[in-house]
């Protein structure tokens, strides 16, 4: 826990300072302007890799960045998603993957998931990658086949996204626009989805 007290002491002494008067502005509300829907990996650092501040970024994490198919059980996400298109109203949503998800080595693997009773559930919800996965990229080398797979989790949860009944609406009305992304954890690069050409590009390009 150490490093956690000594981190928070820096953050008090050099970073709050140094950003004072927008965390005043803070302290009285937010109005970010994207949903930024990621997995809970440790190696995805989105303020760090899209060099956003504190007020940017509405943000759901979960492992896989799974969006779950609408249906009558409440969890986390589509709540999350919920609130920030009719509350918030974001402008954007992004569903960020990453390189080297375990989530999707496990829908791979299933066997990884046997002593895992929730986490196997929630992994159902990436079953669908499968039938989305995107070509092999011989950038990728030995891992082109679990990034094709990660790629193919991005374009299925960006469906999932679309149906969920807030977003569907306000795609209808023209407020909000959806995006798929995947992180590159070993080059740092993003790539976004383009629905139209079906294919993964660089980001920005
Ligand atoms: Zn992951």
């Amino acid at each position: 826990m150490q490093k956690l007290i000594e981190g928070h002491r820096k953050f008090l002494a050099e970073v709050f300072p140094a950003k004072k008067s927008r965390f005043r502005l803070l302290a009285e509300g937010q109005s970010p302007q994207w949903l930024f829907i990621t997995c809970a990996d440790s190696r995805v650092l989105p303020d760090l890799i899209l060099g956003t501040e504190p007020g940017d970024l509405f943000i759901a994490r979960s492992i896989g960045n799974v969006v779950p198919v609408t249906s009558h059980d409440v969890d986390g996400v589509t709540a999350t998603i919920e609130y920030a298109v009719e509350v918030l109203k974001v402008p954007h949503i992004i569903v960020c993957g990453h390189s080297d998800c375990g989530a999707l080595k496990a829908a791979i693997d299933r066997k990884r998931l046997e002593s895992l009773p929730k986490a196997r559930r929630w992994l159902d919800h990436v079953g669908a990658a499968f039938a989305h996965k995107q070509p092999l990229n011989p950038a990728d080398g030995e891992s082109a086949e679990l990034a094709a797979l990660i790629r193919g989790n991005v374009v299925a949860q960006l469906g999932n996204l679309r149906a969920q009944p807030a977003v569907e609406q306000a795609l209808a009305e023209h407020r909000l626009t959806v995006h798929g992304w995947y992180y590159d954890i070993l080059t740092g690069r993003i790539e976004e989805y383009d629905e139209a050409a079906e294919k993964f590009a660089n980001l920005g390009s």
